[in-house]
């Protein structure tokens, strides 16, 4: 199975032995993640992601892997940010142990919700707040010019003048 295009894997149609395993490389168009109200683009639309499936005695092993690029605005100079993004997550299904530590939120019914679990993965793969690179300069907050393009000790602006001296300046007139 390459390539398939779909967000739910039906594990007991697998019909593997214990011991097992089997590898899916599946194509998933998950919503865009979000950071400070911003959707971000993901780079590869289609995302591909592979899932290994290990038969265990009581049920399955699982581990997703997947990476990509995050697209969106840097928080500091408003330019262009990408964010490389690597997934590698792994949950169990014990499915006949009574243990809830051991049942995975995205199995139910022998099917596995691959499309919850990209979108929850890239949640937690995300920056707290995207930057054009970790040491961006931002922008000067007299111009607004972007300072990662210019000399940052050339960059110079007058000092604005100051508000007591122009009233002084309206009571000579
Ligand atoms: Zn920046
Ligand atoms: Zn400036």
């Amino acid at each position: 199975m390459r390539g398939e295009s779909t967000s739910i894997v039906d594990l007991d149609a697998l019909a593997m032995q214990s011991g097992e395993g089997a590898r899916l490389d599946l194509l998933l168009r998950p919503a865009s993640p979000v950071i400070s109200g911003e959707e971000l683009e993901l780079e590869d639309d289609p995302l591909e992601v592979r899932i290994d499936v290990s038969r265990t005695s009581s049920g399955f092993a699982l581990r997703l892997r997947g990476e990509t690029l995050l697209r969106g605005t840097c928080a500091r100079c408003l330019g262009l940010a990408e964010h490389p993004v690597a997934l590698d997550a792994r949950e169990v299904d014990q499915r006949s142990v009574e243990d809830d530590e051991l049942r995975s939120p995205y199995v139910g019914d022998g099917l596995l919700d691959v499309g919850s679990w990209v979108r929850d993965a890239l949640r937690l793969a995300l920056p707290e707040r995207l930057l054009c690179r970790a040491d961006c300069a931002g922008l000067c907050e007299v111009c607004g010019a972007s300072l990662n393009e210019v000399d940052p000790e050339e960059h110079r602006h007058e000092r604005p003048p100051d508000p007591r001296f122009a009233k002084l300046r309206e009571l000579s007139e």
